[in-house]
């Protein structure tokens, strides 16, 4: 496996992937950097960029580019060049996807792959009204979760399995939000996997299955990546 392997993960929401970005950064040891759950403790800890973002976040709307871009550019900017990185829900739209190209290529660094998860929006809205994270490490739960009989479950448990934090409901995955949060998707986010298409950086992995299904996807185009980084 290449060393230092830069990725971002996207797909819709409840489409996996802060699991997966979980998993995959273990196997990778790169950092994963989430967009979301960087706001959402900022916002635990009140912070004014906490604060500000949760105005958007509960309403379904994305968090104004100005605020967002600086914020992942530096922890992207931060990891050493060999050291690799997973992006989960970040870039949100072609603007981000254009800075986050500029700055990497101002470094010589440009990304590896782009691996994009699908998953039919009935398969999506399911695992989200059934969603609990952790509110202290951000780990997301399923409480029932029939075509993902390998996910993490929250029956058995009220506190996360990993630190013993609270478990709850994110206020952005009640429906209003949830269907605004489609909405934006579709809309602003959707065009990305055009500007990676163009790039030939994008792969497209089915993302209904368990979730040991979805990430052994992943880590096939990962390697198919891989070996021809090596052969380079
Ligand atoms: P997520 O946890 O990825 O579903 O993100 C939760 C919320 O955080 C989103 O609905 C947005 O309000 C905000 N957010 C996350 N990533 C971004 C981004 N790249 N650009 C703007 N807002 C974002």
């Amino acid at each position: 496996m290449a060393s230092g392997f830069r990725l971002v993960l996207f797909g819709p929401p409840g489409a996996g992937k802060g699991t997966q970005a979980r998993l995959l950064c273990r196997h990778l040891e790169v950092r994963s950097i989430s967009t979301g759950d960087l706001f959402r403790s900022n916002l635990q800890r009140e912070t004014p960029l906490g604060l500000k973002a949760s105005s958007y976040m509960s309403q379904g709307l994305l968090v104004p580019d100005d605020v967002t871009i600086d914020i992942v550019l530096d922890a992207v900017l931060s990891i050493d060049s060999g050291q690799g990185f997973i992006l989960d829900g970040f870039p949100r739209n072609r603007c981000q996807a254009a800075a986050l190209e500029e700055a990497l290529d101002r470094r010589s660094r440009g990304l590896d792959l782009v691996v994009s998860i699908d998953v039919p929006q009935e398969v999506t809205i399911a695992r989200v009204t059934a969603r609990f994270i952790c509110r202290d490490c951000q780990t997301p739960y399923t409480l029932t979760a029939p075509e993902r009989p390998g996910g993490p479950t929250s029956e058995r448990c009220e506190r996360c399995e990993s630190c013993g934090g609270e478990l709850y409901r994110r206020d952005d995955d009640a429906p209003a939000a949830m269907r605004k949060r489609i909405e934006v998707y579709q809309g602003e986010t959707l065009p990305v996997l055009e500007f990676y298409r163009e790039r030939e950086l994008l792969a497209e992995v089915g993302g209904v299955g368990t979730v040991e299904d979805v990430y052994n996807r992943v880590i096939m185009e990962i390697q198919r990546v891989s070996k021809t980084k090596d052969r380079e």
